[in-house]
């Protein structure tokens, strides 16, 4: 796409109006910004990342421990504002969104020194010969951030701060749906004393995420749609750039016979339903032994029956509205094809028009199948679909039965026999008795197998995907050329087949019996 055709589109839609889904209230205006001012944002985030990586570790993460602060400072507002953008409830907001990115912003601003140390290589008998290898890792330049609508805080900052501790600057597109909330992130790092046009919040909409990922970075990390992160991964194989892509999940939740029944539904009710169902780990397959089936079952309708729908910024509001009619049709669409193909409503089933704004209730399907929509498609919404199993064997053929693999569960009291299944799913993230939650921590890595993305973030190997590891290679040893260089003379053919068979042992001891001839090779050159 040509900037011209962009900067013509956006004039003709210059503002985006954001508001609350829970009301319809309108939250505020950002302007939709052109890609001409995108490429503007990276130029001027270019000019000072030099500056900004010269600067140690330390006193990077002194700015990212004063964000931090203003953060805590501000927490309740904060948390309003994502509740009032996004229509999930204040607690969750608390919970799931700020709470981990507190304690994110500590450990990588107190350990990314010590995750991105310099390392020694053991380069085996290279190293016998004087040799030395070490990785050093160096910050990339320029990181654009491309983030969604339902995590519009956690998600967004967590990279911005480690891309920031790394030496990167970082041009930030929130979603067009939350643009409020990714400006206050650029506005606590500026009042924390970061300095100018180091993180850059670039408002807009689809054209303007399009426009950053084309706009020069040297890295672009998107979270959202596989639709938008495959066109996302074109854009960077024109520029030959590299790109982490956090996409779509459709993730099972098996639970074993020998599973706590009560523990088991209740996560089943909070990871299908927290954020309305609208998280990328949130359970959207829910598979449960025959033996317990009637029995959990029974439990998680209770539970679901006793959860409170309302407005996000309610006190004691448990689900609150979906994001937008879009995502609320996809739920209506899969609920209603399931059942026209014979799937059972236990709980819910419907809009909750009595409460104005996109709301949907908490539902229950039962006798589902894999030929459905619901089971095969990323619902993104408030509905737990529940199939029963007989053998493990049957229960993983169906967990694997999927094009996606961002997180999977198990539960069962044998923790041993879980983390054996565990190994055999293929997914990013497989957990043991738990659920959804493992985003929230900062030390483990998080991503997808097949179409649930490609890279990392969080933990060392997010961090990595932040730098570009430099080899630097030393040889101590100044006063002998190397055997392998010129000249080629009958003798050196001699010991080359001599070291193929014996260097390639890995064996310094099988080497040593060719040192005669190595020594020999030294000295030996036509010149
Ligand atoms: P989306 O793909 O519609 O949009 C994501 C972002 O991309 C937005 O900021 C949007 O403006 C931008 N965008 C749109 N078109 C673009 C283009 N051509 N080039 C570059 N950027 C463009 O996704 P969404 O609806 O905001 O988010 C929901 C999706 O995100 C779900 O599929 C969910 O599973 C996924 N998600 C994944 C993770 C994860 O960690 N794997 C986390 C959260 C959400």
């Amino acid at each position: 796409m040509s900037v011209q055709t962009l900067t013509l589109a956006t004039a003709e839609n210059t503002e985006i109006i954001s508001h609350d889904p829970a009301t319809g209230e309108e939250v505020g205006r950002v302007p939709n910004l052109s890609a001409a001012e995108v490429i503007a944002a990276v130029k001027r985030a270019r000019a000072m990342q030099g500056a900004w990586a010269a600067l140690d570790f330390k006193e990077r993460g002194r700015i990212v421990m004063r964000a931090r602060q203003i953060v805590l400072d501000e927490i309740d507002a904060i948390a309003r504002l994502i509740s009032r953008e996004s229509g999930k409830p204040l607690t969750e907001a608390i919970s799931m969104e700020l709470t981990p990115t507190l304690d994110l912003m500590q450990f990588f601003a107190r350990k990314t020194k010590k995750l991105l140390r310099t390392e020694k290589l053991d380069i085996g008998q290279y190293g016998l010969m004087g040799r030395s290898s070490r990785i050093i890792y160096k910050p990339l330049g320029v990181v654009g951030i491309i983030s969604p609508w339902n995590f519009p805080w956690a998600i967004p900052l967590g990279e911005v701060v480690m891309a920031l501790m790394a030496g990167n600057a970082v041009v930030l597109k929130p979603s067009e749906l939350t643009p409020l909330v990714g400006l206050k992130i650029g506005e606590v790092f500026k009042r924390a004393g970061l300095p100018e046009g180091l993180l850059q919040v670039v408002t807009g909409d689809g054209k303007t995420g399009a426009a950053l990922a084309e706009a020069g970075v040297d890295k672009i990390m998107f979270t959202g749609s596989v639709a938008t992160g495959k066109r996302v991964a074109e854009a960077a194989a024109r520029q030959l750039i590299p790109c982490v892509l956090e996409l779509g999940g459709k993730d099972p939740m098996i639970v074993l016979e020998d599973a706590n029944v009560l523990m088991a539904a209740s996560a089943a009710v909070w990871g299908g339903f927290a954020n309305s169902g609208q998280a990328c780990a949130s359970v959207e397959r829910l598979y449960v032994h025959e033996k317990i089936a009637t029995q959990f079952i029974e439990q998680v309708v209770a539970q679901v029956r006793a959860l409170e729908q309302n407005i996000g910024t309610r006190e004691g509001t448990d689900i609150g509205a979906m994001s937008s009619e879009r995502q609320l049709k996809i739920v209506e669409e899969h609920v209603n094809d399931a059942v026209s193909q014979g799937a059972r409503v236990l709980v819910g089933g419907h809009r909750r028009d009595d409460l104005g704004g996109m709301f949907y209730e908490p539902t229950v399907l039962a006798d589902v199948s894999h030929q459905m929509d619901v089971m095969r498609e990323e619902t993104f919404g408030p509905v737990l679909p529940v199939m029963t199993f007989k053998t493990e064997e049957e229960v993983l053929r169906w967990a694997n039965d999927s094009v996606f693999g961002l997180t999977a569960s198990v539960w069962t009291r044998d923790a041993s026999r879980g983390r054996r299944l565990a190994e055999k799913i293929e997914a990013g993230t497989v957990t043991v008795n738990e659920v959804l939650y493992t985003h929230g921590i900062a030390q483990t890595p998080w991503g997808g197998m097949k179409q649930s993305g490609i890279g990392r973030t969080h933990g060392r190997l997010g961090l990595l995907e932040l730098v570009a590891p430099q080899h630097i290679h030393v040889n101590r040893v100044t006063s002998f050329r190397d055997l392998w260089w010129f000249s080629y003379t009958p003798r050196a053919a001699e010991l080359f087949r001599g070291l193929a068979r014996r260097f390639a042992t890995g064996n310094p001891l099988q080497t040593s019996l060719l040192l005669p001839q190595m020594i020999r090779r030294l000295f030996e050159r036509r010149n």
